[in-house]
Parts: structure tokens; C-alpha cells; sequence
């Protein structure tokens, strides 16, 4: 069974990224799901004795992923995004090209439409909480201050509502409505949350068998086939045929891999656990030949840590959802200009559509009021059979407006030639 854990918590919390030894520690913002289990592990004793009970819970059988805020928006590596964000409507120019591969649909645009700038990929989370930076004074043995030793410590500040999976096969109970501790400072009360569970429903997605765009939603701890972490595009095919059972192929997309070291203590005995490379989150694949039952198989994650929810995948999809808009190029004006140009009005105002593109492509001023009075002057001129083409024509994108005006110019000079 798969849960949603929400955890509300009630005093600032901070997960220290293995830093702890210089004067300011920061805090983790995304849970690592070796830290919820470890929260978990440490609210289950408080209720029950059995340590047989506890190893076949937590032994192999629950697996906690990360805690990501309400909100939080995770960005895949194979998506790019328009990297100034200097006009109003920038924030729309955001396209997963895994998509693209994945569906086959050709991707040729280097520039935002909107703006013209560049597109980057910023993959990652976003919508993180800012986190609030504490200091305290360090005690001597005598509880004196010690001199000039100021400490801090970064916390995420109390009211956050984080969320989580859990799969398990147990029942749940003990952890409903219950108060966690996460995170250092507990003897100062920090990182209290309030825990509540609540069933998902495993519907699993319309399936299509065709080549379908993944990505990670938490870091994947991959081995090669001597059992060293690795960040090789071949053995993440492996790893995934061995999970899912399929006979699946990856394409190799290495510009879509980013990564990052995973760090972690070990529960028991208080030890850093050695680092490992691990793939990042929000990494895209594009598979062929993965089922529906091979996902379903997928889910529980891939790599090493799989309990600790390392290596947890989701469905980007199989269809571009986003695209920019076309280019207008001279083959297609030639098509959907051939009745206007027909005609014999087309002379009256072809100059005025001209204009129109011209000032309508101009995005330092944007305003309804813009746009109709220039729609009006075309209007005005162009017989009524023409006005709904024309309305089509000058709503396209500032981008698209400006590849007409010049090729309305460009017309214009062959026929003087
Ligand atoms: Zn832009």
C-alpha cells in the first residue's frame, strides 16, 4: 500500500547537510527520506517493544521518501526555459524536450518566443521555503559562554506543511495524528510536526506502449556492475530492465544528467555513511519497451537506498504538453495568405497589416487597447469575407508577427524587381 504523509509542523526544524563542524550549518530544505525513516523509527519505540517487530518494519518493508514542501515544484533537466524572464509572458516559454524525443516531434527552437533570449535549463527545486538563519552562543563545560564563539544554524521556519510517500505493507495507525520529531534541536522543541496518512490510490496512468519520457523525483544511487556508485547511461539501463523486468532501451541522453552527492549517517552508530555520486533529482529518460506492469514494478525506485526513497521515479509523459509556436515562414504565408492576395482589396491594406504586424511585435507596450486599434485599422480596409482571417492572423505571437511584416516587406520588393 502506498501513503501520503503529511507532516505540519509546529516549530522550525533543521536537517544539517554534514556540515555541523564549522560555525553555521545549514539546513536541508527537501527531507531525506533516510531522515523521516530515522524520525519514524524513533516514534515507533516510543509506542511499541518488540525489536523482531521493529526489524520486519523497518528492515526491509517501509519505505519513506524525501519530505517536499507543499508547493514545491520540481524542474527536469531535460526541460529549458527562457533564462531572462524580461517580458510579462516569458514564464510561459518552458518546454521538457524529453518530451519532444520521447513523442518524436522535432525540437529546432534555441529562443525564448517571447522575448528572444536564450533558453536554459534551471532543473531543480523550486519554491523552496527561505530558510531563517539562528545564532547561538557555545557553552563551556561551567555553562559560561565561550569567547568570540558565536554558532548558528539555519532552520525552515514553523507552518510549513511537508509532504511524503510511504509504502509499506503494515498497517499505519501508530503514525496517524502523531507528533514527530525531525531534525536537531529537539531539546529546544524544534522540528515538531503533526503527522497524518492517508491512503493513495494507485490508478494507474492511461498506459500507452510507446516511447515514454521519466524522470527522478529524488536522487538514484546507481552501481556499476562491480557495485560502485556510477553516473554511466548504460548502467541505468540496466538497473532499470533488472527492476521493471522489460526488455526496455534507454536513449542516451548525457546532456540530461546532472549530479550530486549524497551524504547520510548511519542511525545506530552516529557515523557519517561514505558519500556517494548519486544522479539528481529531476533527471529525465526517455524509454522504449517499458510496460505498464514495469512501471508498476518501477515504482518502488531504482539503485541502491530504495528505502530511504533514493531513486524515485514519476511519469513525465508521452506527448509534448508545451510547445513554442511555429515559425511563419515564407511556405506558410504562401498558403494561408493565397486568398487575401487573391483579391482585389489586397493592395488597400496590405500595408496596413504590415504596420499592424510591426506594431503589434512590439512588446514594450502590451495593452488590449493597442491591439484592437490596430486590428480595427486593417478591418476597416479589408472586405468582411476577410476579417475573421485577419483577426487569426494578427492574434498570432509578437515573434510570428514580426517573421510576417518581414515577409510582407520582402514581397513587396520582388514584385519591384
Ligand atoms: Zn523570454
Amino acid at each position: 500500500m502506498r501513503y501520503q504523509l503529511t507532516l505540519q509542523f509546529q516549530t522550525p526544524f533543521s536537517v544539517g547537510v554534514g556540515n555541523e563542524a564549522l560555525f553555521h550549518t545549514t539546513t536541508q530544505r527537501v527531507i531525506p527520506g533516510a531522515t523521516l525513516r530515522g524520525a519514524l523509527a524513533a516514534l515507533w519505540w516510543r509506542s511499541f517493544d518488540s525489536a523482531d517487530d521493529f526489524a520486519a518494519l523497518f528492515d526491509d518493508d517501509l519505505l519513506v521518501t524525501q519530505a517536499v514542501p507543499d508547493g514545491a515544484r520540481l524542474r527536469t533537466t531535460s526541460t529549458v526555459a527562457c533564462k531572462y524572464g524580461a517580458e510579462p509572458r516569458c514564464g510561459e516559454a518552458v518546454y521538457d524536450r524529453a518530451l519532444f524525443v520521447a513523442s518524436g516531434e522535432a525540437w529546432n527552437t534555441g529562443e525564448c518566443p517571447r522575448c528572444g533570449g536564450p533558453l536554459t535549463a534551471k532543473p531543480g527545486w523550486s519554491d523552496l521555503p527561505d530558510p531563517v538563519r539562528r545564532g547561538r552562543v557555545q557553552l563551556e563545560a561551567n555553562e559560561t559562554a565561550e569567547d568570540g564563539r558565536l554558532y548558528s544554524r539555519d532552520y525552515v521556519a514553523k507552518g510549513m506543511c511537508y509532504i511524503a510517500e510511504i509504502e509499506t505493507s503494515a498497517d499505519l495507525s501508530w503514525l496517524d495524528d502523531a507528533t514527530v520529531r525531525i531534525g536537531q534541536g529537539r531539546s529546544q522543541d524544534r522540528g515538531r510536526a503533526i503527522a497524518t496518512v492517508t491512503q493513495l490510490e494507485e490508478k494507474p496512468p492511461t498506459w500507452r506502449d510507446e516511447p515514454v519520457a521519466i524522470h527522478l523525483t529524488s536522487p538514484a544511487i546507481i552501481t556499476d556492475k562491480w557495485g560502485a556508485p556510477s553516473l554511466d547511461l548504460d548502467d541505468v539501463e540496466r538497473e532499470l530492465k533488472r527492476i521493471s523486468g522489460d526488455d526496455l532501451t534507454l536513449r542516451h541522453h548525457p546532456e540530461w544528467v546532472r549530479s550530486e552527492l549524497v551524504t547520510g549517517w548511519h542511525g545506530r552508530s552516529n557515523l557519517p555513511k561514505v558519500p556517494d555520486w548519486a544522479f539528481a533529482s529531476g533527471v529525465s529518460f526517455v524509454v522504449d519497451g517499458l510496460t505498464a506492469d514495469g512501471w508498476r514494478r518501477l515504482r518502488r525506485g531504482i539503485g541502491w537506498r530504495r528505502i530511504d526513497g533514493y531513486g524515485q521515479l514519476a511519469i513525465t509523459g508521452w506527448e509534448v504538453t508545451n510547445r513554442p509556436p511555429f515559425d511563419v515562414t515564407a511556405e506558410w504565408w504562401e498558403k494561408e495568405g493565397a486568398e487575401l492576395r487573391k483579391h482585389k482589396s489586397w493592395g488597400e491594406y496590405k500595408s496596413l497589416l504590415r504596420m499592424a504586424c510591426i506594431n503589434l511585435s512590439d512588446t514594450s507596450e502590451v495593452s488590449e487597447e493597442k491591439t484592437q486599434r490596430n486590428l480595427k485599422q486593417v478591418l476597416d480596409k479589408a472586405p468582411p469575407q476577410f476579417h475573421d482571417k485577419l483577426r487569426e492572423i494578427l492574434a498570432l505571437e509578437p515573434r510570428q508577427l514580426e517573421q510576417l511584416a518581414g515577409l510582407l516587406r520582402s514581397n513587396k520588393n520582388k514584385r519591384r524587381k
